[in-house]
């Protein structure tokens, strides 16, 4: 019996032609931490908890930043600290809440936002390599896939899409650049939650990107204490798991996949 369930285990691993990727010192696993919208909390919150870890992370902005927030995302990412592209008006599928809708643009029209947003980055860091992650995790204006359009333009380096618990990456040959999956937080998840994701990366020896919204406050929020339960998890393993910016890990991935 013990046969049957190894083979059966070795099959699932390696059906798909996967092939484990060896991380930086040998760690089992890569997790990268990301921060959508550019809300007040994760300045206020998260930024102070990564830092007591010694952990860096990227932010995905908007052109939601003003003069009083616009010095502490530049501080951020002169600190190593990555500030990625969420668009300038966060197009999505309309809502009551959400005044500007993906509905309404053409590809092309996504892809300049997303170029003007760059510029604004430039401004603000100083990078001209940018990533992205797509508003709501959506992919199509105007009803349409703009993927394709967005690779054409090689406006961005990678790009974060949406997942998960199940978002762990394993198979880096197949990996498309422009759809990275994530592990979208809901409201309130809970430590457990985040903890147990971490783990299943680990033994996948994968990575796994997390997308979080508030911190403590605003909204789809995690609160201070699951986050700071999940940076005390990762500074635990720190000697197993690398936890980098997406721009660090998936420039690891690229230069090392099918080595
Ligand atoms: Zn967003």
């Amino acid at each position: 019996m013990k046969t049957i369930l190894l083979l059966v285990g070795l099959s699932a691993c390696c059906s798909a032609g996967a092939q484990s990727m060896i991380w930086p010192d040998h760690k089992q696993a890569t997790i990268v931490l990301t921060y959508d919208d550019a809300l007040p909390s994760q300045l206020d919150t998260a930024v102070p908890q990564l830092k007591r870890a010694g952990f860096k992370a990227t932010f995905f902005l908007t052109s939601d930043i003003d003069y009083i927030t616009m010095p502490r995302w530049r501080k951020l990412a002169r600190e190593g600290f990555e500030l990625g592209n969420h668009t300038l008006y966060h197009p999505c599928p309309p809502t009551p809440d959400n005044p500007v809708s993906s509905a309404d643009y053409t590809a092309h029209q996504m892809v300049w936002e997303i170029e003007v947003m760059n510029k604004f980055l430039y401004a603000l860091d100083g990078h001209t390599n940018r990533t992205y992650a797509y508003p709501c995790a959506e992919t199509t204006a105007g009803g349409k896939d703009y993927v394709d359009t967005l690779r054409a333009y090689h406006s961005v380096t990678y790009a974060r899409a949406g997942g998960d618990n199940t978002s762990i990456i394993t198979d880096f040959m197949h990996l498309d650049t422009l759809r990275v999956p994530s592990y979208g937080l809901e409201d309130n998840t809970s430590a457990g939650d985040l903890i147990a994701f971490v783990r299943n990366v680990q033994a996948r020896r994968g990575m796994g990107v997390i997308m979080f919204h508030g911190i403590g406050g605003d909204y789809i929020t995690t609160s201070s204490a699951a986050h700071q339960a999940l940076l005390d998890y990762l500074v635990a393993n720190r000697k197993v798991i690398w936890v980098a910016t997406f721009q660090q890990a998936m420039d690891y991935v690229m230069k090392n996949r099918g080595n």
